[in-house]
């Protein structure tokens, strides 16, 4: 697994250190609030756990699927709603927990979801932000590291389902995808 990687952009350490001063900023900033922590399957997992464990305040938990269907061309990409929450969030502070924002489709989705829902808050975290990829106007609130416009794997991102549970951040060799 470790051969297919081209360049390692985030250790470990690195991940740890940005997860460690989230945590301790959405701490302070929702110590009285009992945010409702919406987590977005599959690839967010792995951060959202890292994250819950180093918040030391009162926090609830709910995970979300949103896939992307293509109907031939990638433009036609249209978003639908694999899992549901089962927690009400109406008049809930929500911190909405992604592995990266891309173009931002589906965290506009989301976020358009939870505000018809009635949420009285509504605040993105993200892992990872790519900022050069976005296509919708939505804004990642609280990020761990900002990343080159790369297609990228670990610490929850996938390359068909394969490579989240890399401890690092990185590029994968084009030779996996050639392979293919
Ligand atoms: P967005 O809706 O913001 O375009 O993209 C969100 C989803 O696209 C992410 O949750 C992730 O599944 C996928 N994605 C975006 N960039 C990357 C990347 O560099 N590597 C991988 N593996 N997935 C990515
Ligand atoms: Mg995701
Ligand atoms: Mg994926």
């Amino acid at each position: 697994m470790n051969n297919d990687i081209e360049k390692v952009l985030f250790t470990k350490e690195d991940i740890e250190a940005a997860t460690d001063r989230l945590a301790k900023q959405l701490s302070d900033e929702y110590r009285d609030k009992r945010p409702l922590i919406i987590s977005v399957l599959t690839g967010a997992v792995l951060f959202t756990v890292d994250m819950i464990e180093k918040m030391d305040i009162m926090a609830q938990l709910d995970f979300i699927d949103i896939s992307t269907y293509f109907g031939g061309a990638q433009s036609t990409g249209q978003l639908t709603l694999i899992h549901d929450l089962t927690t009400d969030v109406k008049d809930r502070n929500v911190l909405i927990m992604e592995d990266i924002v891309d173009s931002g489709h589906t965290l506009k989705f989301l976020i358009d979801l939870l505000k018809e829902r009635g949420a009285k808050s509504i605040k993105a975290v993200s892992m990872m932000d790519k900022p050069e990829g976005r296509q919708y106007d939505v804004a990642v609130d609280y990020y761990g590291v900002r990343v080159p416009n790369e297609f990228l794997v670990g610490y929850g991102l996938d390359y068909k389902g394969y490579y989240r549970n890399l401890p690092y951040i990185g590029i994968l060799k084009p030779s996996v995808y050639q392979e293919d």
